[in-house]
């Protein structure tokens, strides 16, 4: 018999609702149980797939190629599990399917609801999952903020499952901000009591409270919320800031949320948190610093490329070295200011993306860095940016461009099967095993032949352009199985030009750093220490 955590979030939005349910879910997986976890998010777009990542953030994909909230990045980061496509379900989708059925005429002829229509997809999507992962404790989180009226079917949804499931195998935890007043130095409970009040007034009773607050409110605070919410004392959870993401269990942990989520649910309340500590004690050994640029046109929003920066902080704990993040708009690079905006790197990365916009940028970084010996990891895009480039610079392919944005030699084109199809969740998506060339970086990186990766592309290396840039010294480094596909590339000799048009972000744990951020940030050390820079 499943059990069941719902967490929801009052008072704001962007409180870390999704690190609270992620790292819950690490706490209850070292306790030996099978967790899985779950976003909702009421907004009307199907998935987030087609959404500008400056507003919504990354678009997380998942191994059997669904593209997903970026919030599924930390449940995947933090538990350490695969989620799949019934992992993330927004109104939009449950709408569609509720409206595809009617139109199949499968509801026989009644008048389709809100109740129960949509709140029975609702209803399934959580069952469902826990039929196909088999878990012992799922995790699902709303998204959104409760009040919203797109929240609403959620919410019903949800009261209806918890007294099909049993109440008692159930536990509801109410994320909200605790405000700090700076004028009479103190915290206030008021917001977070009307938030309570709101959830309950839709039949939901939270039995935590989880306050969020830079510093820790106090327990007067939190004895007041515990009584305005009728909740015991011990279910009153003070979340606070930590200097480290994956700090955030452990605060968690000593905060008392497991225990309280084991108490009421009976799971049992043992957790051995010495390696999950281990790794924190490498985060703070660190010393010295990297500066890696990050080069792409969605850097006004840092989430964009959350799982980027993951990686590399990831990385980074193995390596032993800070990270100095510099984040550069590649609209507003040109070949004049290039080695200005790039001075002092240790790295250069650049990112996926899409469309026209910032292409000249990145093709002058991917120049320089390659010219300068400046390690270059490109990843997707990066990947394609880094193949016009030599195609261009060392092939003499002039007008080498992609189908994507420009008129010319394609040397990135469609891939086959990718033309004339409407945008939305129709690319390459998802892992895919990928043939790694002994004697490269990429090998050196992986230490394997056979390696899957996610992707999320439509275009690819164009391989009529194969030979003339293998002849001009491009290697391909790994290839689809059946050597079709192109799925990384990189330069001969030393330096460090690699390009790969998989997404290996994706995979990258805190404990277990992705391979390629490795091989970079040390290609990176290994280029900081050659050239030695006072400032650093
Ligand atoms: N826009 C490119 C493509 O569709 C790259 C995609 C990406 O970087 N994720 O192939």
């Amino acid at each position: 018999m499943a059990k069941y955590v719902f967490v929801f979030g009052g008072v704001v939005s962007g409180l870390g609702k999704g690190i609270v349910a992620a790292s819950l879910g690490r706490l209850l997986k070292l306790r030996g149980y099978k967790v899985q976890a779950q976003k909702f998010d009421p907004y009307l777009n199907i998935d987030p797939g087609t959404m500008n990542p400056t507003q919504h953030g990354e678009v997380f994909v998942t191994a059997d190629g669904a593209e997903t909230d970026l919030d599924l990045g930390h449940y995947e980061r933090f538990i350490d599990e695969n989620l799949t496509k019934y992992c993330n379900l927004t109104s939009g989708k449950a709408l569609w399917r509720v409206l595809n059925n009617e139109r199949e005429g499968k509801y026989l002829g009644k008048t389709v609801q809100i109740i129960p229509h949509v709140t029975n997809e609702i209803k399934d999507f959580i069952s469902r999952n826990v039929k196909e992962t088999k878990a012992d404790v799922m995790i699902t989180e709303i998204g959104g903020t409760v009040g919203d009226i797109e929240g609403q079917p959620f919410i019903e949804a949800i009261r209806q499952f918890m007294i099909e499931v049993g109440r008692e195998n159930c536990v509801v935890i109410h994320v909200c901000l605790t405000p700090y007043i700076s004028g009479s130095d103190e915290y206030k409970s008021k917001p977070v009591q009307h938030s309570v009040k709101e959830l309950q007034s839709m039949g939901i009773a939270p039995d935590i409270v989880v306050t969020r607050s830079a510093t820790d409110c106090g327990q007067e605070i939190r004895d007041k919320i515990a009584m305005f919410a009728s909740i015991r004392r011990d279910c009153v959870i003070s979340n606070t800031d930590v200097d480290c993401l994956y700090a955030a269990p452990v605060m968690l942990h000593e905060n008392g949320l497991d225990k309280a989520v084991c108490r009421i649910l009976g799971l049992k309340d043992e957790c051995d948190l010495s390696e999950w500590n281990d790794m924190l004690a490498r985060v703070r050994a660190r010393d010295g610093k990297l500066k890696i640029a990050i080069v792409g046109k969605y850097v006004s929003l840092h989430d964009s490329y959350i799982s980027i920066i993951e990686a590399l902080q990831h990385a980074s704990y193995t390596v032993g070295k800070n990270l100095d993040m510099l984040w550069v708009d590649s609209e507003k690079i040109t070949a004049e200011n290039v080695c200005k905006k790039l001075k002092d790197v240790d790295g250069v990365l650049v990112p996926g993306g899409f469309g026209e916009r910032g292409i000249d940028g990145m093709i002058e970084a991917a120049r320089y860095t390659r010219e300068n010996k400046i390690p270059y990891f490109g990843i997707c895009l990066g990947m394609q940016i880094a193949v016009i480039e030599y195609a261009r610079d060392v092939a003499g392919i002039a007008d080498a461009c992609s189908g994507e944005f420009k008129e010319g030699s394609k040397v990135i084109d469609l891939m086959p099967d990718q033309k004339g199809l409407r945008l939305g969740g129709t690319m390459r998506l998802g892992a895919y095993p990928c043939i790694v060339k002994k004697d490269t970086r990429l090998y050196s990186a992986y230490g394997k032949e056979k390696i899957s990766e996610r992707h999320r592309h439509r275009y690819e290396f164009n391989n009529d352009y194969r030979e003339t840039l293998e002849n001009a010294g491009l290697v391909l480094a790994g290839t689809s199985p059946d050597g079709v596909i192109v799925e990384a590339v990189e330069t001969k000799g030393d330096g460090y030009f690699v390009g790969v048009q998989f997404h290996p972000e994706f995979t990258s744990r805190p404990n277990r750093a992705g391979a390629l951020f490795v091989s970079f940030l040390t290609a990176a050390d290994n280029y900081s220490k050659e050239h030695g820079d006072i400032q650093k």
